[in-house]
């Protein structure tokens, strides 16, 4: 009797929109196998209310997936919040929700198939309540397999290095991976002081716990680290990407995109920084006038000036960004420049026929969506595991161009200008361009029925399906 209720998949997702548009990705992919019917919840710690963008994902949830947002847990006792580091934030948002967590799990598995409780990249202490409960633990690992070695490779990194990773004289070799400059490593190991560190390494040494990790990548993009990551044994490895929002999802911003409908076919280059990613006021007018300067089409998500780096990422500020701009830039770029202050359809932007080209902070899932889109790239990392994708993008794939940062730490006018056009109309654009054109017809081959990623996920849900539950 028990082996007819469908399977039941509860997944953790910890904030940020980068991490949730993945895991409900991946959702949608397990519940739209026909033959195992999947179930699943997403659970989301909280610290107050959802964003907007978080609840225009979440309002329209398919049949089969429901979600639960946990109550919002308290901060107070933490001097200047806004000054600790996210990877932190996000942790003790997990740590602090987990009787929440315990007791939406406790009423699942009461009504519920519970096959699998699987959190994202920062949530591993969640599998102290999957031990509990006897629910077998699995990671979704939203980002690559460089980053993913990374992670199951850290706590020896840590013994091996004993200065900043920064500063080492000699390159990290991940396994499987090109070997990178220590400056180039995942932002919170940047400060081994800082408690982002002591959390990242804290969660990561719960990976091996896990029984299996599923990593949005596949097996062609990245062959070295993921021969690497199959070669641990365990946990067993899943690469189930290119896993991207699906682009005719509607939107209620679509200004931009009857604009795009009147652009050339292939000229217009779309510029955003992500959920997150925010520029110095000084930069943001940089790029102004190098967009400017470049005579090239653009379609620019413009967010609020911050000295930080990931200024935006829990949650929107409301100041109108365009009032910043140099005087009479919306008048001289009007009809060739078309500015978004608001959530942009990134999925649709990236997909149609218009877009030739993509300035990118380098975050995974945008990433991949110009991967499936075969859209090159401009690679302006800006914090996260950022400039460890833009290694990858612009050195080992050769998919993207880099833009030089001046002494003074911003990348100027003229420099932005050029590496623009060198892109849109150049010949280093041309050949980026070739080689992301075969990388999306890899990408679509391993989403192809009888393709690896398709087969990964049927061998998780073979697994999860036939799993006898307590
Ligand atoms: N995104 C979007 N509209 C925006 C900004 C971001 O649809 O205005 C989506 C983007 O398509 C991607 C995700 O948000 O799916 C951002 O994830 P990514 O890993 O690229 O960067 P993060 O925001 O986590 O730094």
């Amino acid at each position: 009797m028990e082996q007819q209720k469908a399977a039941h998949v509860a997944l953790v997702v910890t904030p940020g929109m980068g991490h949730l548009i993945p895991v409900l990705e991946f959702a949608k992919r397990i519940n739209q196998i026909e033959m195992h019917k999947f179930t699943c919840t997403l659970i989301i710690p909280t610290r107050g209310p959802l964003s907007k963008s978080e609840k225009l994902f979440l309002e329209s949830l398919p049949n089969g997936i429901d979600f639960i947002a946990l109550p919002p847990v308290n901060f107070d006792d933490l001097e200047c919040v806004e000054n600790i580091k996210a990877e932190t934030r996000i942790v003790l948002n997990v740590r602090r929700s987990l009787p929440s967590l315990r007791d939406a799990m406790r009423s699942l598995v009461g009504t519920k198939r519970v096959v699998a409780l699987v959190v994202d990249l920062f949530g591993t202490d969640a599998f102290d309540v999957a031990m509990e409960l006897n629910i077998s633990p699995y990671i979704f690992f939203p980002t690559n397999a460089m980053n993913l070695s990374l992670f199951l490779y850290m706590q020896e990194l840590d013994q091996k290095v004993s200065c900043e990773y920064k500063e080492s004289t000699t390159p990290i070799e991940i396994p499987g991976c090109f070997p990178i400059h220590g400056r180039d490593l995942l932002e919170p190991l940047q400060d081994r002081k800082n408690d982002a560190y002591k959390w990242t390494l804290h969660v990561a040494s719960k990976y091996k716990l896990a029984e299996g990790i599923m990593v949005n990548t596949f097996q062609d993009l990245e062959p070295g680290a993921m021969n690497a990551l199959q070669e641990l044994g365990h946990p067993r490895i899943y690469p189930i990407g290119p896993l991207v929002q699906n682009a005719s999802k509607s939107s209620p911003n679509c200004e931009c995109i009857n604009w795009l409908n009147e652009q050339p076919v292939g000229s217009v280059l779309y510029v955003s920084f992500g959920s997150g990613g925010t520029l110095s006021y000084d930069q943001m007018i940089e790029l102004a006038m190098g967009l400017e300067l470049s005579e090239q089409r653009f379609l620019w998500v413009i967010r609020s000036p911050n000295t930080v780096a990931n200024g935006t990422y829990f949650g929107f500020q409301n100041q109108d960004p365009k009032a910043l701009l140099p005087n009479g830039f919306l008048d001289r770029v009007k009809g060739r420049g078309f500015l978004v202050s608001d959530w942009a359809p990134q999925a649709q932007i990236l997909s149609h026929d218009s877009t030739g080209g993509f300035l990118s902070h380098c975050g995974w899932n945008s990433t991949l969506e110009s991967v499936v889109n075969g859209i090159p790239l401009i690679a302006w990392p800006l914090y996260a595991e950022q400039r460890s994708n833009a290694v990858m993008l612009t050195q080992d794939l050769k998919v993207a161009l880099r833009p030089k940062v001046s002494k003074d730490g911003l990348v100027k006018t003229v420099e932005i200008a050029n590496i623009v056009k060198d892109l849109m109309e150049g010949e280093s654009g041309k050949q980026v361009r070739y080689r992301m054109r075969d990388l999306k017809v890899a990408a679509e081959k391993v989403l192809r029925p009888g393709g690896s990623s398709t087969k990964a996920i049927a061998d998780l849900a073979f697994l999860w399906t036939t799993k006898k539950t307590m």
